[in-house]
């Protein structure tokens, strides 16, 4: 079996570095081994503040930057700034990001940024909605997804693909009462495989990873990777409950 990806997206959930480590100590007493490997995503002050050496359970990283590294922009946070405070991944191009006028050149700019200077960046992709008509999906949606794929990824060059993990988050599926059936996941991940095919070339695309995200939570998580053939899951409400979260790690892991 393949290290499951697991990533907890911490968004604004958690307020205080206290609260930060009393959720991350519940969660590592619940695990059943002390192998089980996780990576965690937290707001920008946090990143240098985590005694990363006394948590050897998961990785710190951060959330976004804000700027390719260029100098004088107010307020912004570049990707040397949050290396330099540790964090050793970066997600990218997050629907709530996006929601906020993010655009998808400006993604793929910040895409190549991070993998040049060899940092491990989850990217994120999904279609705003699907709609029904009759018994099936309009399929329109798979144009919005493999557009906002390919302009997210335009510029990026060969070099440390191994880096890249795609994460399929359908924006109608996050935050929800129940994450996107598994039939839909694992329609999206041979979707995206083969863009990425087309992108990068069979042997590029089979380097880079493909996980989920969407309303992952103790039931469900199992299922994207064994049916739907994900390499892992990007998790946010469910990953601020330890006992939850806990559970899924355990379950992956088996
Ligand atoms: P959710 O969030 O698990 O709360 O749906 C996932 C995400 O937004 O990354």
């Amino acid at each position: 079996m393949n290290t499951p990806i697991i990533i907890s997206n911490t968004k604004s959930y958690i307020k205080t570095l206290k609260d930060f480590y009393t959720l991350q100590n519940d969660i590592w007493r619940n695990l059943e081994k002390e192998n089980y490997k996780y990576h965690v995503a937290v707001p920008y002050t946090h990143i240098s503040l985590i005694e990363k050496e006394e948590y050897k359970a998961f990785t710190v990283g951060a959330q976004n930057f804000t700027a390719i590294d260029e100098a004088g922009k107010t307020g912004d946070i570049t990707l040397l700034n949050i290396l330099d405070a540790g964090a050793s991944f970066v997600i990218l191009g997050h629907s709530e990001v996006r929601s906020l006028g993010e655009t998808s050149e400006l993604v793929s700019a910040k895409v190549s940024e991070a993998l040049t200077a060899n940092v491990t960046t989850i990217l994120c992709v999904g279609e705003t909605e699907r709609v029904i008509s009759g018994e099936k999906y309009d399929t329109s949606y798979i144009d919005e997804l493999l557009k906002v794929l390919k302009e997210s990824l335009k510029g990026v060059n060969k070099n440390n693909l191994d880096k890249l993990i795609v994460a399929y988050e359908p924006i109608w599926a996050i935050g929800v009462s129940s994450g996107a059936s598994t039939e839909v996941v694992m329609q999206a991940v041979i979707l995206i495989r083969r863009e990425l095919a087309k992108i990068f070339g069979i042997d590029g695309a089979k380097k880079i990873k493909i996980i989920y995200g969407g309303s992952v939570d103790e039931d469900n998580a199992k299922n994207y990777l064994t049916e739907s053939t994900c390499d892992g899951v990007l998790i946010g409400r469910a990953s601020m409950n330890a006992k939850s979260f806990s559970k899924i790690i355990n379950n992956l892991y088996k």
